[in-house]
């Protein structure tokens, strides 16, 4: 037979955090290694459960949730997002302005393909949360990458942002919290990209996921507050992290501003959302009971709370490993520290985490992965426990005070 080839619409689609490394790790843990995974912002392995509240509320719509839904979801988990963004400030948002989807992923994708035409500019962080410029690619978009400045605890450089401006750019991503940094931008950067927008006529796409997951008292603002009815504002979040059940798959997508201006756009997501169907019936009706319930995930972020503790212990480890620092995070799962080139010769980053996966069984992702383009960053996540990070972070250590570079 023939050679059978993928389709050149995925040639610059790349998704590395689940790429060539990950494969390695399932091949010595097939012969028999342990492996610390250190990789991916998945909490249940970590021990992490699903509040009670989910659990029932899920176990009992079973019965009633055999059949499709609505394409843009269930009423009830509708009207709870949209009264939970009116209480945070978002104005004229109603239940059609919700659409729920299988997470937060097939929202982002769903949005850039009924969006973009071949050559339409996204501005995306760098670094970011890879599926974004995986989303753009892959609708025939071109993610042009905006930088966030390590020295200003991550935040967007805002000339940087403005000077990528071009007749061709369609929109912003602003990923708040982030991933992979663990930035919280101030209300002023958010109040100044809304502004740029404004100016530019573009829209606003606002990755929210962990927008619950805050540290050391940091509050966040949802960016669609600070809209008015002249920026488009699309506003991602779901159940996947702060609720702990990124395996139920529910998501949601929240628009906001002027939907008269953007009535052609919103028609071609719901041509998308009507062509999947629905998202995952059992998981919309958790929905409700997530956002309404005890916020269970106060717990493990305050002081005595496990994520907090754990975010503690990697961000002192790392920083006392010489030639490695990191910036605190001050929300989400994730430290993004940086390699020192003096100190580190490295030219491919994805090759070291491959040399510590083998020769110290850890599993990092590395800064490639976020677009991010100098070989000399790696994230973590800090979902293991206190005793895992001591370990696999001591190990670490031990492997750079050895390690030449490549
Ligand atoms: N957005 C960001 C910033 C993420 O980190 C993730 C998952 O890690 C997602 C979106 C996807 O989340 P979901 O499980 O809702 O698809």
């Amino acid at each position: 037979m023939a050679e059978i080839k993928q389709s050149s619409k995925l040639h610059n689609v790349l998704y590395d955090i689940r790429g060539p490394i990950l494969e390695a790790a399932h091949q010595l843990e097939a012969e028999g290694h342990k492996i610390l995974k250190l990789n991916i912002g998945n909490p249940a392995p970590f021990g992490f459960e699903a509040p009670d509240a989910i659990l029932v509320d899920m176990i009992r719509h079973l019965p009633h949730a055999q059949g499709y839904s609505d394409s843009r979801g269930i009423f009830s988990a509708r009207t709870a997002v949209s009264q939970y963004y009116q209480t945070r400030g978002i104005q004229n948002i109603g239940v059609d302005d919700i659409y729920l989807g299988n997470g937060v992923s097939e929202l982002i994708t769903m949005s850039l393909m009924a969006l973009l035409e071949q050559g339409d500019e996204i501005l995306v962080p760098t670094p970011d949360y890879p599926l974004w410029t995986a989303s753009v690619s892959l609708a025939g978009g071109r993610a042009v990458h905006y930088t966030c400045l390590e020295e200003a605890d991550w935040e967007p450089d805002l000339e940087d942002l403005e000077a990528k401006i071009t007749p061709r750019t369609k929109g912003i991503v602003v990923i708040n919290p982030n991933n992979p940094t663990g930035a919280v931008y101030s209300d002023t950067t958010l109040r100044r990209i809304v502004a740029l927008a404004e100016r530019h006529g573009l829209i606003i796409f606002a990755d929210e996921i962990y927008e619950k997951i805050l540290y050391d008292g940091v509050t966040h603002t949802n960016m669609a507050s600070f809209t008015n009815e002249d920026v488009l504002c699309l506003t991602f979040s779901g159940l996947s992290k702060a609720y702990r059940v990124c395996g139920y798959r529910a998501g949601w997508m929240a628009i906001s501003g002027p939907k008269k201006a953007a009535a052609d756009y919103l028609e071609g997501i719901n041509l998308l959302a009507n062509m999947r169907l629905c998202a995952n019936v059992p998981a919309q009706h958790a929905i409700q009971t997530a956002l309404g319930g005890y916020q269970s995930i106060n717990d493990l972020i305050l002081p005595g709370g496990r994520l907090l503790e754990q975010r503690n212990k990697a961000y002192e480890m790392l920083n006392a490993i010489p030639g490695v620092s990191t910036t605190q995070a001050k929300g989400a799962l994730y430290l993004f520290p940086r390699l020192d080139p003096e100190v580190y010769r490295i030219r491919d980053d994805e090759k070291f985490v491959l040399d510590l996966l083998r020769d110290q069984k850890i599993l990092l992702s590395h800064g490639r992965a976020f677009n991010w383009l100098a070989p000399d960053h790696f994230r973590m996540v800090t979902l293991p426990a206190v005793a895992d990070i001591e370990e696999a972070l001591g190990r670490m250590a031990d492997f750079l005070s050895r390690y030449a570079g490549n």
